[in-house]
């Protein structure tokens, strides 16, 4: 069998990385055991429980996860809560 080639290797490595965190991901949520806290704490992260702007509330962004945490700040994070590190979904 001729060698698969490297690009074509890091490619499918790539995917399935990708595709094994997406599954541990969901199992951790289905069975209630994701990661509550994040890795860097509210201070560090100029954290408010009280987003001064709508679009930029914690509900709105890519590192929220209802109902009430955050995969890059620490603790109990609220949907309008807001952070230096907003990240528009
Ligand atoms: S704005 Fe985003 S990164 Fe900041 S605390 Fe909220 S969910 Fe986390």
């Amino acid at each position: 069998m001729a060698d698969v080639p490297k690009a074509v290797r890091d490619e499918w490595d790539a995917a399935l990385d990708s595709y094994s965190r997406g599954l541990f991901s969901a199992l951790e949520h289905h069975f209630g055991i994701a990661e509550k806290a994040g890795t860097i704490s509210q201070h560090e992260a100029d954290y408010t429980e009280d987003g001064p702007i709508e679009a930029e509330r914690c509900r709105h962004c890519t590192m929220f996860r209802a109902p009430d945490s955050c995969t890059y700040v620490e603790g109990d994070i609220h949907p309008g809560g807001h952070c230096r590190f907003f990240n528009a979904r």
